[in-house]
């Protein structure tokens, strides 16, 4: 039964049997107890399934991983300790020390550190393309060494929306797979499947969670990539595995299982950047109201974007769901019921006007974070990028008068009385 996003939210991962809880219990225990060793053995050989030990799986983050599949359209999904984590592992997954991956330049801040930086210091090598580039550009970016295409359906602060189908197309002409961070839109306004990426990652920190409460991520396989159709280039899982008893992914887990399952076996068991019990719990119960609230998030943001671009003292305004918007159109594409609650826009008066916009905001407080139930402000050239002069903030992306703004959901009204006064004030 193809059951809507609604339901698969209340619903997807857990389904208690008689006299069982009916909310899913928290597994607050690291280890699990059995009769004999063989029932242990075939455990450790990937022979049978259970559990064994909470860093390699807990039923708790088992079910919720499962219910974050149900609502991407995948075949088997993971939960990690944070959204760092499930990009690192997704990628690493099925790229090593002189490999190469083609990523988008437009993507969060920690992703572009962790490849330009981290991962670069671990032999793998990256080339970033603009998230507008053409079928051409993106072609001339591959090299015979290259692993997997990355790119963010909406980009972190810089919310371009992306060309999935296209870059889709171009990673399957490669032979690689497209991961897309879809933290942003979440599952509930795009499924980066229905558009032929083949792997998914989330920061569930964000809209997920919503409330703020828990870090964490996820890592979601669509089950489509046909890996065995170019064993040399993902050995990984099309060859045995010695550190598992020769185990060859793609012949005992099919394509459906062979990603998350090696990424668990391997590199949760030796990394181990495990989600806990406790906020795999937090996170089930934001994703039971995901998607009243992206509603909400979406149409505040509607309404104060038309706001911003109606008012005399701002400068300009980035969201895509405003006509005339540079991504209004691929928008309108790939999120059709809304994209996310998250704008940016700069003051007339540029820099200090943003300055004494960012001391009268009332509502909207000042943090780092984005994408929670309460609305928040970030003026990045005095706070997280202050070290930066005005031409690199330019270069980066990140004006000198930008403010980014992440739409709660308080009453949509009273924070554009809130935004009233503090721009009036400059
Ligand atoms: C926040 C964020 C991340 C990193 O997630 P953490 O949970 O903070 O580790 C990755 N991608 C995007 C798009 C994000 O917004």
């Amino acid at each position: 039964m193809n059951q809507n996003i609604e339901t698969l939210c209340i619903q997807a991962g857990y389904s208690p049997k008689n006299g069982e809880p009916r909310q899913i219990p928290i597994y607050q225990s690291t280890t699990f107890k059995y009769a004999t060793s063989e029932d242990m053995g075939k455990l450790f050989d990937l022979e049978a399934s259970g559990y064994f030990y909470s860093r390699l799986a807990n039923p708790t983050c088992d079910a919720v991983a499962a219910k974050i599949a149900a609502l991407e359209g995948g075949t088997a999904a993971m939960l990690t300790s944070s959204g760092q984590a499930a990009s690192f592992f997704a990628i690493f997954n099925i790229a090593s020390a002189g490999d190469h991956v083609v990523s988008s330049s437009a993507i969060y801040g920690g992703s572009f550190n962790l490849f330009n930086v981290t991962m670069r210091r671990m032999g793998i090598d990256f080339t970033f393309v603009s998230p507008d580039a053409t079928e051409e550009e993106l072609n001339a970016a591959f090299k015979p060494n290259t692993k997997a295409v990355f790119g963010e359906t909406i980009a972190n602060p810089a919310l371009n929306v992306l060309d999935i189908e296209k870059f889709a197309k171009v990673a399957h002409a490669h032979g690689v797979p497209l991961i897309i961070d879809n933290t942003f839109a979440t599952p509930v306004n795009c499924r980066p499947f229905e558009w032929g990426a083949d792997i998914v990652t989330h920061s569930t920190t964000k809209y997920m969670d919503g409330h703020a409460s828990a870090v964490g991520g996820c890592i979601v396989d669509s089950g489509k990539f046909d890996w065995t159709k170019y064993p040399d280039k993902f050995p990984g899982l099309c060859t045995p595995d010695d550190s598992y008893h020769g185990v060859t992914y793609t012949e005992r887990f099919g394509l459906e299982g062979a990603y998350i399952t090696k990424c668990t076996a391997q590199l949760m068991r030796d990394l181990g950047c495990v989600q806990s019990p406790q906020s795999a719990y937090y996170l089930n119960l934001g994703l039971e109201s995901l998607p009243f609230r992206m509603r909400q998030h979406c149409a505040n943001a509607q309404k104060i974007a038309e706001f911003l671009q109606s008012n005399e003292k701002v400068a300009w305004v980035k969201y895509c769901g405003l006509k005339g918007d540079k991504y209004y159109e691929l928008a309108q594409k790939y999120l059709p019921n809304g994209s996310c609650g998250v704008i940016s826009f700069g003051l007339k008066g540029g820099r200090t006007a943003a300055e004494v916009f960012m001391k009268n905001m009332q509502l909207g407080s000042i943090e780092t974070h984005v994408a929670d139930s309460r609305t928040c402000c970030l003026h990045p050239a005095s706070a997280t990028h202050r070290q930066m002069t005005d031409e690199q903030l330019e270069a980066a992306g990140v004006g000198a008068d930008l403010i980014r703004l992440s739409c709660g959901l308080e009453n949509a009204e009273d924070l554009i009385a809130d935004l009233k006064q503090a721009i009036d004030k400059v």
